[in-house]
């Protein structure tokens, strides 16, 4: 096993430039867009540059310096959108939906960051 990346993804063709975004920040390895459909009044995507597919893909192949960045990026989004609790923002959630059980839908490292409404409980409960 082992992951292959596809160069058709939706968003290693936003980082080729073939498909625009609404960035809202680029740093040396990462890129930070707003979501095409967004689940709250702020729903930023952080990715990395580097062709990886799931978080556990990225820690394992990325260097230090983009593991760095990575989460540098996201800690900047947050500065940026004024969102940290530390900093009298409202706070946030950040997810990353990893394979199958994960549902994730495109297979580029991605980190949803979410704002700007009570977004519930982290996972909702099982129907009865
Ligand atoms: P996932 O379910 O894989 O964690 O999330 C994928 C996210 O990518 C979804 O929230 C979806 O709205 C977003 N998305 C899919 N296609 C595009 C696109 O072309 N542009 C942008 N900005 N977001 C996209």
């Amino acid at each position: 096993m082992g992951y292959t990346y596809d160069h058709e993804n939706i968003f290693a063709k936003i980082l080729r430039g073939e498909i625009p975004n609404d960035t809202v920040l680029e740093t040396e390895h990462s890129l930070a867009f707003n979501d095409i459909a967004p689940q709250s009044p702020v729903h930023v995507l952080v990715i990395p540059k580097g062709p990886y597919v799931t978080w556990d893909h990225f820690i394992d192949a990325a260097s230090d310096a983009e593991i760095a960045d990575y989460h540098r990026a996201m800690r900047q989004v947050i500065d940026k959108l004024g969102l940290s609790p530390g900093e009298d923002g409202q706070g946030y959630r950040v997810i990353v939906n990893s394979g199958a059980a994960g549902v994730q839908e495109v297979m580029h490292l991605h980190t949803h960051i979410c704002s700007g409404r009570d977004l519930g409980r982290m996972i909702p409960n099982e129907p009865k």
